[in-house]
Parts: C-alpha cells; structure tokens; sequence
C-alpha cells in the first residue's frame, strides 16, 4: 500500500473496488477476490510482464497518472496474464537512478480492466519532471520520465510539445517518433486514429495488423498491444507525459455517436463501442474519472500549462449527429447548415464556452479532431465542396463558436487538428468563404504520422486547393507531425516531416515553420 499518502490511497483503493464489483457484475466469468490477491507478492513471470512499457498523462500542478499493462503474452487472450487480479507496487523518484524516491504505493491490475494500471500520484511539486517504474513480483518495468504542469497562476516562459495523430502501423514506421523523443518536449498531444479497426492486410504497406477486423474487447486489446509492441511508441511515451484524444479509427471509420458509416443495428453498434472505449481507457494514460461507463465515456477535459496555455480536449465523435449529405462531399447547402447539425452536442458545447471565457491564459488552444477551416476542395469552380465528415458538415455550429470566440475576444485562439493525414496552416475566419472578413483563429493541421504511407510535399491539388481557398496559408502531403513551441509572445510550429516511412531509419526534418505573434491571429512563414 501507499507509503507516503497512506489515507488518500486507501480511500482510493476502495473506490477501486467498487468499480471492478460494478465491472465483474457485468462479467461474472470473473469473481474478483482482492483479499487472496493482497499478499500475493510471491507471484513470478517465466517471462517479462512489462512488454507493453509505461506511460505517463494528464498532468496537473501536483499530479500526474502513471500507466502501465501486464501482458506477458500481449497478442494472446487476457495478454497471457491469470483471471485473478495482480498487484503492481509503483515508485516515483526526483532523479533518473530512482534513488530519491518521493514516493510509492501499490495497486491491483485486475482482469476487468486488462490487468491495466493507472496510478494517480499526487502531492507532487509543480513544473518539474520525476522518473517512475513498477513492479510486479520478481520482474521491473522500465523506466518511464514524466513532468507536472506549473502552477495555475504563473506565466512559465515557454512550452514545448508534439502534435501527433493517425498511426495506421500497416502503412507506415513511427519513424517520426525516433525526432520526436530527440526533440525535448514537456509533452505530446496524440489527437486520434491511434489504432486502426482494419482487418490484417487491407493496408498493408510495411507490417500487418494481427487478427480479423476489431469487434470484441479481446480483439480492440490485441490490436492495441500490437500498436504499443512498436519500440519507437514505446520509447516517446516513456519519455513525456502525453494527452490524448479519439478520433473514428480507435471505434469504426466516420462513426457518429451510435450511428455506423453502414447499416448496423445502433444497439449492436452501441455494444461494440463500449469495447472501444473499454479498451482505450485501459491503453491510455487517463485519470479515473475518464473511465468508461456502458458505452459512454467522458473524455473532453482541460489542461493547463500555468498562464501560459489553456487546452481544452475536445471529443467531436461521440455526441455528433450523424454526417449530413450521406457523408458525400457536398456543398454547403441546407443540410450542412442546419442548426441542427451538432459535432460538440449540448453539453460539451456548453463546457467549451464556459471554459473559453473563465480562462485568463495567454494561448487557449482547441485540441481537437476534424479540421474547422471551411476548405473547399473542389477543382471546379462552381461547383464548391466539402467534406461533411469534417467541421462543414456541422457549419452552423462551427460559425457560431468562432463568433462567439471573436465576441468574447478569447485570448489567442489556436485550434489544433488530426485526421485529415495532411498538413494544414489555417486561418479561421466565422465564414472563411468571406475573405474579406477579419482572421479570429489560427488552426494547425497535423499530418499523419504514417497512415497513407509516403506522401508528396506538393499534393496533386495544390495550387487549386490554395486558390480557391485564401485562408489556407499552407498544405502539404508528407508523413510526420507538428512540434509547438510557445512563449508568452509568440507561437511557433514546425511542420516535422520524415523522409521515408516504408523502410526503417527514416530521417525527420522540418519541413516548413509558422509563427503567430500574440494578438494578432495570422500565421507568417517563419
Ligand atoms: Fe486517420
Ligand atoms: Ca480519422
């Protein structure tokens, strides 16, 4: 047990426990005996339990959580771990040998939740970084390094950090993650598509996916162990703290709440996405307030970077209404701005607002999914469209929240995107098909890391694309990822490219980089 935070621990032990009695409820194939379980420190692996690493996210000023998954056989059922709950002791230390421990406890990785580990540790100092590993009978984890965020009300000097999304490991190395853990940053934002539903092969470029297309909850772990075997994955999460968000792919492709991109009973589809998000909450580094209950799980969240940088996560697929225009790229006609058309439903929308206007940060940045510059990507001039997947399927809403960004004069808004699986430098205006209309926003787009495989640094569409669309101030077609960094006067992103994602050692480089000064909402080359 906690041997510093004794009582705090505790109590959390015992809410523990009620949610694996809710979980076992549900499955009674497993009983859950934590009594026989405390004590079982004689427990001894034939082979390492630690083949999924560790992880860190979510930091506070005091906080952080600490992840890690037993899977001694991690493409097996139940990652080759018993169908009895395992405890894992924990340590976290000021210094890199682990030798000044600042604190420890221990925590039990039941079969409920994928012999899965999420230690919350708190009481910790703000803004700086701690090292943390785990045990588990006769076998150690690595080392994992992490970092809390500064204090609320102070202005730190800069923030460094990754913008990465869209993983397929079928088309492509994480080659790109290899610069990523070079590049010194206080974290990483992952903005979706971390795993790929796919069956094995359909996209197969440079490896396979294991196993038929993910349904079970058995099927969504194994594909996220195979993802987390990849060493460069590994190693970026063992470096920093990250913050993630889904996108479609951790689900089913274009997915819209309960509603299937196919014709697939909301029910069914409603029980598959609870095995979704069962198995991403296991995967990830995320605090227990986010875990899952049923098929719903809250997931937008905020994080602060002191006075600095106010994120807000944000989830734009799991109370959407569905695509209009049957998810064709359309015009932007009556069904697109419908005010009915929601990518936020109520409730988010609501906590964005409130947020935006309660926060007194320098930056306040929408991490988000779909791209909200209102790009039209048509070669034919009189004939404009759309993708309804994206922001102007849901225009009326998009409209509505720039108006309200420019109305409540929200400091620097910056909006942060993934799942296009290409590079964008936006300016966001309330009706960016008025160029005459003053720039409220700037959105950064970030290219895939590998799905697609190689792309080109000029796509085929380029020069049309930029014409008809004077808000887009940059696009290119290449694999990587964006890497911010962030002073109290200006924001600089670099557009990190690799040069080959097919073959391994691919070299990363930056392709291009944009500077916003603060107060002004235009995004120059640097
Ligand atoms: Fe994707
Ligand atoms: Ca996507």
């Amino acid at each position: 047990m906690a041997m510093r935070h004794n009582a705090k621990s505790t109590s959390r032990l015992e809410w523990s426990r009620r949610q694996f009695l809710a979980f076992s409820a549900a499955m009674p194939t497993f009983v859950l005996s934590a009594q026989h379980a405390f004590g079982d420190e004689g427990i001894s692996f034939p082979t390492n339990p630690f083949t999924l690493g560790v992880a860190s996210g979510d930091p506070e000023q005091h906080s952080v959580v600490l992840w890690t998954r037993l899977a001694p056989s991690p493409l097996e059922l139940h990652g080759g771990m018993p169908a009895r709950p395992v405890p894992v002791s924990w340590e976290i230390a000021a210094d890199e040998s682990m030798r000044a421990v600042v604190s420890a406890g221990s925590q039990l990785a039941t079969p409920q939740l994928g012999h899965s580990v999420h230690v919350e540790v708190d009481q910790l100092e703000p803004d700086r970084w701690y090292w943390y590993r785990f045990r588990c009978g006769d076998a150690v984890s690595p080392i994992g390094r992490t970092r809390t965020m500064p204090r609320p009300q102070s202005l730190p000097e800069r923030v460094r950090f990754g913008v990465t999304s869209c993983q397929n490991y079928e088309q492509g190395l994480f080659s790109a993650y290899e610069q990523m853990a070079r590049d010194e940053l206080d974290l990483v934002f992952h903005l979706g598509d971390y795993i790929y539903e796919h069956e094995a092969g359909r996209d197969g470029q440079v490896r396979t996916h294991h196993g038929k297309e993910i349904v079970s909850l058995t099927d969504y772990r194994i594909r996220y162990a195979q993802y987390r075997l990849d060493p460069l994955l590994q190693q970026i999460h063992a470096q920093c703290p990250w913050v993630v968000t889904w996108d479609d792919h951790e689900f089913d492709n274009n997915y819209a709440g309960a509603v299937s991109e196919e014709d697939v009973d909301p029910v069914e589809f409603l029980v598959r996405r609870a095995n979704a998000y069962q198995a991403y909450y296991e995967m990830m580094p995320l605090r227990l307030r986010n875990m899952p209950r049923d098929s719903d799980m809250r997931l937008y969240r905020t994080s602060s970077f002191g006075q600095l940088a106010e994120f807000l996560v944000l989830d734009t697929r799991q109370y959407r209404s569905d695509q209009p225009n049957g998810d064709h790229a359309s015009p932007l006609n009556d069904a697109a701005l419908s005010p009915q058309q929601t990518m936020l439903g109520t409730k988010q929308k609501g906590w964005v607002c409130r947020n935006l206007i309660r926060s007194t940060a320098t930056w306040n940045v929408l991490a988000q999914q779909v791209m909200m510059g209102m790009v039209n990507r048509s070669e034919d001039p009189g004939n404009p469209s759309y993708s309804m997947d994206q922001w102007p399927g849901y225009v009326h809403e998009r409209m509505r929240l720039i108006e309200f960004i420019r109305d409540r004069q929200i400091s620097n808004p910056v909006v942060l995107t993934g799942d296009i699986h290409s590079n964008w430098v936006n300016e966001l205006r309330v009706d960016d098909r008025r160029h005459d209309e003053p720039t409220i926003a700037t959105e950064f787009v970030a290219t895939s890391l590998s799905s697609g495989g190689n792309g080109p640094q000029r796509p085929a569409n380029l020069d049309a694309t930029l014409s008809a669309n004077p808000c887009v101030k940059f696009h290119n077609g290449e694999r990587g990822y964006i890497r911010c960094d962030v002073t109290p006067q200006k924001w600089r992103a670099d557009y990190m490219v690799v040069d080959d994602v097919l073959k391994p050692g691919g070299q990363t480089f930056t392709r291009a980089s944009f500077v916003v000064e603060s107060g002004t909402a235009r995004a120059n080359l640097a």
